[in-house]
């Protein structure tokens, strides 16, 4: 395969932009070799600056549901980027983006649109803390709620993946009212709450994390989570910018039948444009200013290109539901498909998935939390992740992160998905 052009991309990138990328784990470093730099996308695949085509199993970290080029999507763009993109003054889309995404996931009563997931989580705490005068949060091992201070402790994802999940910068004083629990531990979160007892203003979970690969909650655990924080007086921030709108309508909580105090939202609601929002209950909602006295802005916020492209997605999953039973399908055939491969070659590594979000792990232990996960073996990953990339299928660059499925692969797509891993165990073995 011809990269010669991403290669010198690359090459000049890393001179002008720290590591040449503007994202860690897009520089490849946990798994070896140089990141493809892509010229366009659609459908089911991405094109690289040599024409190389790539089934994509990431879809932009998960806002392509629909997959790339979606044409409702597209047009929506098209139609309000021609006036002004950006108007710094309310507008109509805001309005109607802010009462689809209150209609799809009931406990978001009010909701304030920001520009990313990372925006949404610090706000959320912001809000929390005010709203309880209490400074302290709970967080999950393995979680990943952005890039923000107070999340930096313990954090999944691309933090997971380079090694620093406790990040230099972030002051002993955050990291101190960041305290932690192992995922699905609840008596662990019950021990930490009581000797912290009236001084924790959130617990803030995935949950469904899709930030150490992707990992299921067990029966009664966000139930017990729930309990806990109205006995407590904490806020319980459900973190949906990955399961929101992509696990149901509703996201997780619709699934597990859980309502969070505030959810934090991202990815799909921005149809591939830069949008994050958090929202939840009135009476919490109402401490934001302008209403009340936790402060939270943005030049950007609420921008009517970014309002229409999430508005178009929202509404197409909104009005077609069963995109949702397809979207399961499809994933439960590629779970499937290597389930017979790994028994055809005698291997018993682990594979996670809900919907349209699975993970493989080459571990042979079930996968149940952050220490789990780690029991992998992520040479073995990157090595698989470069066999794919040399056949043209772009997985996550790291073990430590959730593939996600769009509506674009079908059939075709998930044979060659099955076959290229039954040829690379022939390989290895
Ligand atoms: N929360 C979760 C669960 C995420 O998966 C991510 C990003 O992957 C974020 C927050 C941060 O979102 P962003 O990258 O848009 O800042």
């Amino acid at each position: 395969m011809n990269i010669a052009t991403s290669k010198e991309l690359f090459e000049r990138a890393q001179d002008y932009i720290p590591g040449g990328v503007n994202s860690p784990v897009r520089a490849f470093k946990a798994v070896g070799g140089d990141p493809i730099f892509f010229a366009k996308a659609e459908g089911a695949y991405m094109y690289d600056e040599d024409g190389n085509a790539y089934l994509d199993l990431i879809n932009s970290w998960g806002p392509m549901i629909l997959g790339h080029a979606n044409k409702q999507v597209e047009e929506a763009i098209f139609k309000a980027v021609i006036g002004s993109p950006s108007f710094g003054a309310p507008s109509r889309m805001e309005v109607e983006l802010a009462e689809l995404i209150t209609e799809m996931v009931p406990s978001i009563e009010k909701v304030r649109m920001v520009n990313s997931g990372t925006e949404a989580t610090m706000s959320a705490i912001r809000l929390a803390r005010g709203f309880t005068k209490r400074d302290k949060v709970l967080k999950f091992e393995g979680c990943y709620h952005g890039h923000g201070d107070s999340f930096l402790i313990a954090a999944g994802s691309g933090a997971a993946t380079m090694g620093i999940p406790n990040s230099p910068g972030v002051t002993e004083g955050t990291a101190k009212d960041t305290l932690l629990a192992p995922f699905n531990d609840l008596e662990k979160v019950k021990e930490v709450t009581a000797s912290n007892k009236g001084e924790i203003a959130a617990i803030i979970i995935e949950p469904v994390p899709g930030n150490m690969g992707c990992v299921l909650p067990n029966s009664g655990f966000l139930e017990g989570l729930r309990s806990l924080c109205d006995e407590e007086g904490i806020v319980l921030i459900f973190d949906e910018v990955m399961s929101g709108f992509r696990l149901a309508k509703g996201g997780a909580q619709e699934v597990y039948g859980i309502k969070p105090d505030l959810t934090t939202l991202g990815k799909i609601i921005g149809g591939g444009m830069p949008v994050g929002a958090y929202g939840g209950r009135k009476d919490i909602m109402d401490f934001v200013s302008p209403q009340g006295p936790v402060y939270q802005a943005g030049t950007l916020s609420g921008n009517p290109v970014a309002m229409a492209a999430g508005y178009a997605q929202l509404s197409y999953l909104n009005e077609n539901p069963e995109v949702y039973t397809d979207l399961e399908k499809t994933t439960k055939q590629i779970l499937e498909g290597y389930q017979k491969v790994l028994k055809k070659h005698k291997l018993n590594y682990t594979m996670n998935q809900i919907g349209s979000m699975i993970s493989l792990f080459f571990t042979d232990q079930k996968v149940f939390d952050f220490e789990t996960a780690k029991s992998c073996d992520t040479e073995l990953f990157g090595k698989y992740f470069r066999f794919n990339l040399e056949n043209g299928v772009y997985l996550p660059p790291s073990q430590f992160e959730t593939w996600f499925i769009s509506t674009c692969i079908g059939g075709e797509e998930v044979q060659k998905i099955i076959q290229t891993f039954d040829q690379f165990l022939k390989q290895s073995q």
